[in-house]
């Protein structure tokens, strides 16, 4: 019984990204040996996040209300926007505390291959919001690989008729990476360096 038990939060714990058999087995373990108010504190916030997590209906930000707490802060320069892949980006670019406007999160990259096209991002709804906001400048914070290049292409294209600058995260980032996993000093550098296109 405790073995099926054990067996089973293994098999859960591995179905997270990057954790293989032994770690899995690590953490669980670790878990059994917890205070159970600890415990059970991870348990509630995989809880809470499943319950409460919804997309900004300005940004599509991970949020537990309405509008993110981004798009709601007075001191955000509202004239700057930069646009990134998914909401994980935001945290990696706010942590490095260089940027100081508003985001718009696409929830994913052009990949027509993988049937990802323009309208399954939210490229459509960052149109709305230049004819509303005013927006004087959108850096372009893609990933700087195939895919992110492309979108970062198409939505230049799609910014054209807007008076506004377009600029593009720039060097820094090791091509063909992640954005996700650069350290903050290289991101940052990459924000300064950005170049209009
Ligand atoms: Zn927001």
């Amino acid at each position: 019984m405790a073995q099926g038990i054990i067996e089973n939060l293994i098999t859960e714990i591995m179905k997270l990204p990057g954790i293989g058999r032994k770690t899995a087995q690590r953490l669980a373990f670790f878990i059994l040996s917890m205070p159970e108010e600890d415990a059970k504190k991870i348990s509630r916030a995989i809880n809470e996040v499943k319950e409460k997590a919804r997309f900004c209906s300005e940004c599509f930000n991970i949020t537990d209300s309405e509008i993110c707490s981004i798009c709601s802060d007075s001191s955000r320069d509202r004239a700057k926007l930069c646009v990134v892949e998914e909401p994980s980006n935001i945290i990696v670019i706010e942590r490095t505390g260089g940027f100081k406007g508003l985001y718009h999160v696409l929830l994913g990259a052009l990949s027509p291959i993988d049937g990802m096209t323009p309208e399954r991002l939210k490229i459509e709804e960052l149109v709305v919001r230049m004819k509303k906001d005013e927006i004087r400048e959108v850096i372009l914070a893609t990933n700087p690989n195939t895919k992110g290049e492309m979108t970062a292409q198409y939505i230049r294209e799609r910014l054209k008729p807007f008076n506004v600058k377009v600029t593009r995260i720039a060097y820094g980032l090791p091509m063909g990476g992640d954005i996700e996993f650069a350290d903050e000093v290289t991101l940052s550098k990459a924000i300064e360096g950005r170049r209009e296109m």
